[in-house]
């Protein structure tokens, strides 16, 4: 996917007066963030549990070239092979060379963001050969052409309706004319219009939530069980993971897992968690003649010992971006890349560059919401304040901004000077509020904020004169 974060602020914009998006967005309060609020309140022990997770997962950060080496052994003795890619474009052509050993004409490809961060499937049209999704949710928003914009429910964004629209569009070419309106008759035909695609293809693409060290084995985990039929079915199976998802044993995987679904859908586990072990072996009824593992690194190693590695331990849940009320206001296509959420806005500036992406860490209430509800205690806001530091140590701001922030940081270091200020300042503002009938319609340095609403003039002295008169009550 090409980055366009640098238009966040225009297509938050547009995000915000769009109904259908906003009216699709409202599912994530009632479905999500419920569910995660009752699963955690149901597990006297989850607490413990993030715990638990985040002293592994920094144990295997610490450790992380001994587990992606034994990883790698171990898929070998099972007869598959792993490729280490360092870039994006190291990961495509390994992927289209595999594509083109085993012959596909088709794959079939169940959700990965990796992929998506490698742009796998337009490379793989641009060179003859045709992705299927598979995930419900990837294959509706590859139907519309369009990026995930969630992590874990890629097509959140779109309405009921949009999908019958889709549908009706999409699939009249295999038979199906009626126009369907109800959920389930909705899955049904994806279901029914997906099987053929899944006997078609010479080669299944998956992601992986987890790679055992152990064991060499590849996780998925999926409420569809589509990623099973994806990657037992063709004659490859090729898994394109993030390096960071190693992990040394199956009982470590089991602590994780707790808290994935928890805080991803409110589940106690999700319905399917699927390993494979190597390709296909004598005696078996079933499964692929081979086995690849693509691995990407994309920057992430530099990761490692910085003031921003906690990054690294993220499981790719999405409650940050279901508590963010910057999310929740403008959906994930306004982040203008693969990740978007307080997720995103820590860690795409790493991988796209903070030139294009200096914008999301701005988009933040920093409020705490996505830090609270992160099972692996990710500093979220703590990381985006590193990155508007830096913007600004790079000069990337606009020459006015820099200016403000520089006599706003003046002004913070010298109270007496803020307090003279605000003093004057709410004095000019109150007498001129009272002529306007106590509101500002329009305020010179808060025009963006007084577009949509009225400015309240101050009615008395600062805070802090109150305070210092024993105004408490
Ligand atoms: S940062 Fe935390 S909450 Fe957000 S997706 Fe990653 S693990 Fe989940």
């Amino acid at each position: 996917m090409q980055p366009k974060s640098h238009l966040f602020k225009e297509e938050s914009t547009k995000a915000i007066g769009d109904a259908n998006l906003q009216s699709a967005l409202k599912n994530l309060q009632t479905g999500f963030v419920a569910a995660r609020a009752r699963a955690a309140d149901g597990l006297d022990e989850f607490e413990a549990l993030r715990d638990e997770a985040v002293t592994l997962k920094d144990h295997i950060l610490a450790n992380l070239d001994f587990y992606l080496e034994r990883f790698e052994e171990k898929v070998t003795e099972a007869g598959g092979t792993v490729h280490f890619c360092a870039t994006a474009e190291e990961a495509r052509q390994t992927i289209l060379e595999l594509c083109r050993r085993y012959g596909a004409k088709s794959v079939t490809k169940g959700k990965s963001m990796v992929a998506e961060e490698v742009a796998l499937n337009p490379f793989l049209e641009a060179n003859g050969i045709e992705p299927v999704e598979t995930d419900l949710g990837e294959y509706i928003i590859q139907l519309a052409k369009e990026a995930p914009s969630h992590i874990i429910g890629p097509a959140v964004h779109k309405t009921k309706e949009q999908v019958s629209d889709l549908f009706h569009e999409h699939h009249a070419k295999y038979g199906r004319t009626e126009r369907l309106t109800e959920a389930e008759d909705l899955v049904t035909e994806a279901r029914e219009v997906l099987r053929q695609k899944y006997f078609d293809a010479d080669v299944g693409i998956t992601g992986a939530n987890f790679l055992i060290a152990e064991t060499g084995s590849t996780i998925i985990v999926t409420n569809e069980g589509n990623g099973d039929l994806t990657q037992m079915l063709p004659k490859a199976h090729v898994v394109i993971s993030a390096i960071d998802k190693v992990v040394p044993t199956l009982e470590d995987v089991s602590t994780i897992l707790r808290v994935l679904a928890r805080s991803a859908t409110g589940q106690e586990m999700s319905a399917y968690t699927t390993l494979s072990t190597g390709p296909k072996r004598e005696g078996d009824l079933d499964g692929p003649e081979g086995f690849h593992v693509v691995l990407l690194d994309n920057g992430r190693s530099d990761l490692l010992g910085t003031d921003k590695q906690d990054l690294l331990r993220c499981i790719r849940c999405g409650a940050c971006m279901n508590h963010c009320p910057v999310y929740t206001a403008v959906g994930g296509h306004a982040y203008g890349w693969v990740y978007p959420g307080p997720i995103g806005a820590a860690l795409d500036p790493h991988i796209v560059g903070l030139e294009e992406a200096r914008h999301l860490p701005n988009a933040s209430t920093f409020c705490g919401r996505c830090e609270q509800v992160c099972p692996m205690r990710i500093p979220l806001p703590k990381i985006m304040r590193h990155w508007r530091e830096e913007a600004f140590e790079r000069g990337l701001p606009p020459a006015r901004e820099r200016l403000a922030l520089k006599g706003w940081a003046w002004m913070a270091r010298h109270p007496w000077a803020y307090r003279l200020a605000a003093r004057i300042g709410i004095g000019v503002m109150g007498r001129l509020g009272r002529r306007r009938g106590g509101r500002f319609r329009d305020l010179p340095l808060a025009r963006a904020w007084t577009k949509s609403r009225d400015m309240p003039a101050p009615e008395g002295r600062t805070f802090i004169d109150r305070w210092k008169a024993g105004e408490r009550g």
